[in-house]
């Protein structure tokens, strides 16, 4: 019986619209079951959401995406979405879709495919040649051990293979090569992953250097074009989206059961089963400290978040920057893994930058964004102000200045990167760890939630299983964060309820 008696109980009700929600809801609704999103914004997507000052668009949460090319794994999971064929895409430059650039102004080009990849780093490390050999020979062997980013889904399971998951990123890299420039070359896009030098396991690094090298791609006019294609295919599948439903408790039966979740409103939503895609920390709270062991309750709470972030957006007078097919990962500290534990004298130390691809001006772009890492200890004075479209508050003149402050010293380093880009920036926008923090509804802002640490992988590895019988989890905190590592995590999730062989053969089919 997979339909719904009462219009008012659903098979299932997702908490939360970000990507794992829309998947989980795509996934289960396309098997049958009535299923319902809940999301507490005035926008649908989570980090996918985008918006606007100026009249250009600005992406908050998804700046570029891998495994697009014919016949990856994220081409074909959008396939079986039925988004693919409708989603506007650029390509990122095929001889350098990343550059990784330090204070000496050298550049170092990511060129896109493994062979290109190789032969750009062995041109500029002629000596290096056995060592980036090995190194990418040991990306697609790890690679290799994740069922489900091969469209598998058994094999060699990296769940078993504690070796692997223990191996340091920096560690390894350090380990092929003595040459310091190329080990800082090899980490240089770690801030995709918040890299911590002494915590980032190998596989984390390795899963999303693969994904980008099997094609690197930009939205064309934002990433929000994947929650907006997917929440049509939810819909016309008879999944129901509904925004403004900040859900904050559940009742429970007897038998321990969840049968339905409570709005901020009072407002009551029943379903018998229940996934939710927000910070497992968070989702305690919500369904209930007390329907959880201890222990899991302690773990799960205590575990490190991924630092936080400053967001700067510029957007520039008409046909004055030209566009950039490329991102920068710009380092003003020669060891790539330091400009996360930065001083505030010298931040930023470490940024990204990349200018959206806009359809109506493909010559020059509109805009500009640099993302640098930023602790949320940084926005304390403020933490008990909260501000969003659907909730609008007010935070203070000081919080005001002291982003205007942080500005000011991202515009000077990226004068240094751009001489002369000053005088045709027409205004400066930032995101804060607050924004991060109301807009998704985590404690912290944290820029992809938990941190995975290769001392200890087993404890930051989340269950999608709880307790409570009926609850579930999804999203980024599961098995990784990014819009690859979300896609994973929901049909991780689905497969409590769906035939996992038939399932991924519909995606291999699509
Ligand atoms: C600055 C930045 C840049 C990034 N760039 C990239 C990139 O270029 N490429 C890439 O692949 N990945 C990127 N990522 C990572 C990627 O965006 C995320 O990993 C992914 O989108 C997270 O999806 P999710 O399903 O976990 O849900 P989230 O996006 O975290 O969404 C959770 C949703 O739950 C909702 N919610 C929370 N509490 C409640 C509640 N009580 N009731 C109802 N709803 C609730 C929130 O409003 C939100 O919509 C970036 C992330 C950041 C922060």
């Amino acid at each position: 019986m997979k339909h719904a008696e009462k219009e008012t109980e659903f098979d299932f009700v997702i908490v939360g619209s970000g990507l794992g929600g829309l998947a989980c809801g795509y996934i289960l609704a396309s098997e049958g079951y009535s299923v319902v999103i809940l999301e507490k914004n005035h926008q649908i997507g989570g980090h996918l959401q985008v918006y606007s000052r100026d009249k250009t668009i600005f992406d908050t949460g998804v700046h570029y995406v891998g495994s697009l090319n014919e016949g990856e794994n994220l081409y074909q999971f959008f396939k079986y979405f039925q988004i693919l064929d409708k989603l506007k895409l650029k390509k990122l430059d095929e001889s350098k879709f990343d550059v990784v650039r330090f204070t000496d102004g050298k550049e170092y080009n990511y060129a896109q495919g493994y062979e290109g990849f190789m032969q750009s780093l062995i041109t500029d490390f002629p000596e290096e040649q056995e060592a980036i050999e090995v190194y990418c020979k040991k990306i697609k062997e790890v690679c290799s051990k994740f069922p489900l980013y091969n469209l598998r889904v058994s094999g060699d399971s990296y769940q078993l293979d504690e070796e692997l998951l223990k191996l340091n990123a920096h560690e390894y890299i350090a380990s092929l090569t003595t040459n310091f420039r190329l080990q800082n070359v090899l980490a240089g896009s770690n801030l995709l992953y918040a890299g911590v030098k002494e915590m980032t396991p190998f596989y984390v690094h390795a899963l999303i250097l693969n994904s980008y090298l099997s094609g690197a791609y930009k939205f064309v006019n934002g990433g929000s074009q994947i929650a907006i294609l997917m929440s049509r295919e939810i819909r016309a599948l008879g999944g129901k989206i509904l925004k403004h439903k900040k859900v904050v408790s559940a009742n429970f039966n007897d038998e321990g059961c969840i049968t339905e979740v409570v709005m901020e409103n009072g407002e009551k939503i029943k379903g018998k089963q229940f996934i939710s895609n927000v910070h497992p920390a968070v989702s305690i709270d919500i369904f209930g400290e007390n329907h959880f062991l201890n222990v899991y309750k302690n773990r799960i709470k205590g575990l490190p978040n991924s630092i936080s972030t400053f967001l700067v957006h510029l957007s520039f007078h008409e046909n004055t920057f030209e566009y950039l097919n490329y991102n920068i990962y710009q380092h003003h500290i020669e060891d790539v893994w330091g400009g996360i534990e930065y001083d505030e004298d010298t931040w930023p130390q470490t940024y990204f930058v990349c200018t959206p691809y806009m359809s109506r001006n493909q010559k020059y772009a509109e805009s500009m964004s640099i993302m640098t890492y930023m602790k949320s200890s940084e926005t304390d004075p403020w933490a008990n102000s909260f501000k969003t479209v659907s909730e609008p508050g007010e935070r203070d003149i000081s919080y005001q200045q002291f982003k205007k402050e942080k500005e000011a010293k991202v515009l000077k380093r990226i004068e240094e990167v751009f001489p002369g880009i000053t005088e045709k920036i027409k205004s400066v926008h930032s995101a804060s760890p607050l924004t991060f923090r109301d807009y998704i509804g985590n404690r912290d802002g944290a820029l992809y939630g938990v941190l995975k640490n290769s001392n200890s992988p087993a404890r930051s590895q989340i269950n999608t299983k709880t307790r409570i019988p009926n609850l579930h989890l999804t999203g980024q905190n599961i098995s990784m964060h990014g819009i690859l590592g979300v896609t994973v995590s929901a049909f991780v999730t689905c497969f409590a309820f769906v035939d996992k062989n038939k399932l991924v053969q519909k995606v291999i089919n699509a």
